[in-house]
């Protein structure tokens, strides 16, 4: 089985692991009175109490996990313009998946997005 990789998620939690650095770098500093080894435990029980939150939200906030398809010289099922399409697939509760591909322009997916999130979709 093919695994398929969330892009917004990756990017996100390869920035997470950046903001580590500074936590460990700081803890360091800050215990430099401590050995090094107690200062990295303390180091990363703190790094641990933020990412936990932090890991939590990225894989599993339905924001994130809201699939798009983006095609490239579409024409726009809204106002007929031939450009990049966009195309909502699927969220937490919205599933387009097995529907005909119907695409819109930058401009009409803004709007279409905007009325589909106030028809209560996750998006
Ligand atoms: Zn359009």
């Amino acid at each position: 089985m093919r695994t398929k990789i969330n892009f917004r998620q990756y990017g996100l939690y390869l920035i997470r692991w950046q903001l580590s650095t500074p936590i460990l770098a700081v803890t360091l500093i800050v215990l430099a009175s401590l050995s090094k080894i107690s200062a990295t435990i303390v180091a990363n029980l703190i790094g641990g109490l933020i990412f936990f939150w932090v890991d939590k939200f990225i894989f599993t906030s339905p924001l994130l996990l809201a699939q798009w398809q983006v095609e490239e010289n579409v024409q726009c099922c809204d106002c007929g313009k031939i450009s990049r399409g966009y195309r909502l697939v699927k969220t937490s509760n919205y599933d387009r998946s097995k529907s005909p591909p119907k695409f819109r322009c930058e401009h009409c997916s803004q709007i279409k997005t905007q009325q589909l999130r106030q028809a209560g979709i996750t998006v």
